[in-house]
């Protein structure tokens, strides 16, 4: 292994640290395990209709109810600038690491309103809350998951 990986972009500078490694060795990481204990909490209150990493949707949503037009976007607390736990950011390369956040909040965002304008109602979980409450997160979710179904849409 070498730290080869952290250069895909070619722009990312090599970790300083090995914390700071950890963290940007699940960048984009598919069924982390935040997603894994949000859809497991979800199932437990009988959501198993949903469907994962939908292409062809902006954001490629984690979780998605497509007949319900609910998406759900876990966001890993470091590289999407959680709001609730602010998480420590690299002290070396500084700038490069704020204008990197920055712009994936920009794009976050921009993806959110690009779903939200298809007509999907967009659901933000953070890996922080869902890591102390997950039966929590999901309960927001079914809310929203209850309010589309019974506004007339069909079933998902
Ligand atoms: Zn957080």
């Amino acid at each position: 292994m070498t730290g080869k990986r952290y250069l895909r972009d070619g722009r990312a500078p090599i970790p300083a640290d090995e914390r700071t490694s950890a963290v940007m060795s699940r960048i984009r990481a598919r069924n982390t395990g935040p997603e894994l204990r949000l859809r497991s909490a979800l199932r437990a209150l009988g959501h198993t209709g949903y469907r994962l990493h939908v292409a062809g949707l902006p954001a490629r949503p984690d979780i998605a109810f497509v007949g319900r037009k609910v998406a759900v976007l876990v966001h890993g607390c470091f590289w999407h600038g959680c709001p609730h736990c602010t998480p420590a950011r690299p002290k070396s390369h500084r700038s490069f690491w704020n204008a990197k956040l920055k712009a994936n909040q920009e794009r976050d965002a921009r993806k959110q309103q690009a779903l939200e304008d298809l007509g999907w109602t967009v659901i933000v979980s953070w890996e922080c809350r869902i890591k102390a409450d997950a039966a929590g997160e999901a309960a927001r979710v079914s809310e929203v998951l209850m309010r589309n179904l019974t506004s007339g849409r069909a079933a998902g």
